[in-house]
């Protein structure tokens, strides 16, 4: 079975999309349309070790821009490795 059950509340998680939002010193950083699952029932979010560690390098990169805000398109970033 595929279906994931979310562990506070017992609802169905499904696929989705979320955004993600880091505060810093200087400013502030959006990454939108995040992958995430998200539960039908209390809308918890639940973001995968791939996507969080992708995330992390949106967000490294984006504090050296220097800007008070940031944003970010999750799936039209795509990272030098
Ligand atoms: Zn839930």
């Amino acid at each position: 079975m595929k279906e994931e059950i979310c562990a506070i509340c017992g609802g169905e998680k499904v696929d989705s999309t979320t955004s993600f939002t880091v505060d810093f010193n200087n400013g502030v950083v959006v990454v939108r349309d995040v992958p995430a699952k998200v539960c039908m029932q209390c809308g918890e979010e639940w973001i995968s070790d791939e996507i969080a560690s992708k995330l992390e390098g949106i967000v490294s990169i984006a504090k050296k821009q220097n800007q008070e805000i940031f944003v970010a398109k999750f799936g039209s970033y795509s990272l030098a490795s």
